[in-house]
């Protein structure tokens, strides 16, 4: 409990402030990226983009599992909702997510009589389709690396109990793909990431390595309470200042350099990369991940048959910009007035981690 209460009311603040303030001195301007949405929630939570000198801002990129399933995906989603006899298993958060029409959501399709299940994980749907052995139920799986291995353990589970009327519709994606794409897009303007713990605990801080060795970005993999944030943008100011680009791992109480060995197996063992749209990026190499063929039987895209169309975004909605970190939600035409957690537009306001609902939520400054 100390422990925590450490890491969530830093006594060093001040002095870790005025030392930010004299580092951003030497630096310029510096446009630092969260690419998880639990940052994304942390750094609104706390007030810190208000606290840190003017030459330094926080942006989001693309860290929310939800924001970045793009508007086909979602789509398909829809569509897969309306077969007969088929049930629906996700998160809760991927509900309110509309596809390519504006209000028209799992929610909605539920209202109108379709079996949608809001499951808190993957084993909870497979518990509903040991249950109702009626139903074909498909859980659809969203995430990074974070989300894959349970989702991995819970196909395995249900190939062990010969539970068939369970499939997977898979949509997880792959981090450092994505990261690639994003630093080498035309209109890039990062100057180091703040990466995420959860990612790195499965996947290991070195394995975001590549953002300094081959791209001279500063990065640091970083906790979520308030000292981690203070702490790792300190760290990123500091290698900028001093013209250096390293990997530092500050959640060292719980992220190793080689990660999770016995999740990254189980991850591997069941998913392959593929090539995937994220919103925002486009189509990305190996920026998916794909059932493997000896477990096709539990693949909801091959059993269903099910396409994914390449989708419009919905007009005016900038969630595509502020993924790639170049709008604010504040620079959105619709943010606040048209689009608001209430009545949500796009992704980004519709997810409890997306960034213009913590720039909504807490009143955050750019
Ligand atoms: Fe999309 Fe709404 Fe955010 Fe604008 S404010 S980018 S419409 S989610």
């Amino acid at each position: 409990m100390l422990y925590d209460t450490q890491f969530q009311r830093p006594k060093d603040v001040p002095e870790v402030l005025s030392k930010l303030s004299a580092l951003s001195e030497r630096t310029g301007p510096l446009r630092l990226m969260e690419i998880c949405g639990t940052h994304t929630m942390a750094i609104a939570k706390t007030g810190l983009k208000s606290l840190l000198p003017e030459a330094v801002t926080l942006i989001s990129g693309p860290g929310c599992p939800v924001c970045v399933t793009p508007a086909g995906e979602m789509d398909a989603v829809l569509t897969l909702s309306g077969q007969p006899g088929v049930t629906v298993a996700t998160y809760g958060d991927l509900l309110r997510v509309p596809g390519s029409r504006k209000g028209i959501s799992l929610l909605r399709q539920k209202a109108l009589g379709a079996s949608v299940e809001a499951v808190y994980s993957p084993m909870d749907a497979l518990a509903f389709a040991d249950a109702h052995p009626e139903r074909e139920v498909v859980f659809v799986g969203v995430g990074f690396e974070t989300t894959a291995p349970g989702t991995a353990a819970c196909l395995l589970e249900a190939a062990r109990k010969e539970v068939f009327n369970f499939s997977v519709f898979c949509l997880l994606k792959r981090t450092e793909p994505a990261l690639r794409t994003l630093v080498t897009a035309p209109d890039a303007a990062v100057n180091g990431f703040l990466c995420p713990g959860h990612v790195a605990a499965i996947t290991g801080a070195e394995s975001f390595a590549f953002l300094p060795q081959e791209y001279g970005l500063p990065a640091v993999v970083s906790g979520f309470e308030a000292a981690d944030l203070v702490y790792s943008v300190l760290e990123l100011v500091r290698m900028a200042a001093d013209g250096k680009a390293e990997l530092k791992n500050e959640y060292v109480r719980l992220v190793k350099p080689e990660g999770n060995p016995a999740a990254l197996a189980m991850m591997h063992q069941v998913f392959e990369p593929c090539t995937c749209h994220w919103r925002g990026l486009g189509e990305v190499k190996g920026g998916g991940m794909a059932i493997r063929s000896e477990y096709e039987r539990f693949d909801a895209g091959k059993r269903f048959g099910i396409r994914i169309e390449e989708t419009e975004e919905i007009p005016g909605c900038s969630c595509a910009e502020i993924i790639r970190g170049v709008k604010a939600p504040q620079e959105c035409p619709l943010f606040g007035s048209v689009c608001t957690p209430a009545d949500p537009v796009g992704p980004c306001m519709v997810s409890s981690e997306g960034a213009c609902a913590a720039a909504w939520k807490y009143r955050t400054v750019r």
